[in-house]
């Protein structure tokens, strides 16, 4: 199937999870996860309306960066050293992954140098899988307490992946905790709990009836 086919479908799905569960499917962000993908079809993406773009490489993120259309905003979803954040704090508007306060630390030092604030997500590992990355729930008010004076970063919600081929009822749990950890912490006055990016290919319609805002979906788009 085409890209534009695979969207309508993912649409209708969207559509469908979000009568499901009573919410509106204007709420729910598509972020076209574009990794492996080339600029051109990055483009058709976005000719179609999809203008957030996910790499979770800087490399990668570079590489196509001077080749997609301007329109694209770019969101760093994967694993990020510290050493590469001044490869990409100019060319991202939310960075989804920052999982210890040491990388928040050199992103609010980056920006600073080039007076900008980024938005950030806190990837947190509810699933409680070892090799996940992520901080685990009950350090993330710590986590907060260092980082949320930053100037140059802004707290704006939470970021957690499920374990691939995660049974139903796993994944409506750590969706879920997610969504509730958003709620218990969303009382610290500069920090925001806008966004929760949950959910993949195989699992958005599971997080979007757990309050998903931000899908990131790459294979079903480009399969
Ligand atoms: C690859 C990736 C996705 C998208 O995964 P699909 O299953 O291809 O939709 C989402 N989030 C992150 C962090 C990824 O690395």
């Amino acid at each position: 199937m085409s890209i534009k086919q695979n969207l309508e479908k993912i649409k209708t799905n969207i559509n469908t999870a979000c009568e499901k569960c009573g919410r509106n499917p204007e709420d729910v962000t598509i972020l076209a996860v574009t990794k492996t993908r080339s600029a051109d079809e990055i483009n058709e993406v976005i000719d179609l309306g999809i203008v957030n773009i996910g790499e979770n490489r800087v490399q990668e993120l570079i590489a196509k960066y001077d080749s997609v259309s301007e329109e694209a905003r770019w969101h760093l979803i994967g694993h990020l050293q510290k050493n590469k954040v001044k490869y990409i704090a100019d060319k991202v508007c939310m960075i989804h992954s920052v999982d210890s306060p040491e990388l928040a630390e050199e992103i609010d030092r980056r920006c600073k140098k080039i007076n900008k604030t980024m938005d950030i997500l806190i990837e947190v590992n509810i699933s409680g899988e070892e090799t996940k990355s992520g901080i685990s729930p009950d350090k993330i008010r710590d986590f907060i307490n260092l980082v949320s004076s930053f100037d140059n970063i802004k707290i704006r919600g939470l970021m957690t992946m499920a374990p691939k081929y995660a049974p139903d009822e796993e994944l409506h749990r750590i969706f879920s905790g997610l969504a509730t950890l958003a709620k218990n912490i969303s009382d610290y006055e500069n920090v925001s709990m806008d966004y929760l990016s949950m959910g993949m290919s195989g699992d958005y319609e599971a997080a979007i009836c757990e309050g998903s805002n931000i899908v990131r979906i790459g294979t079903a788009l480009f399969q």
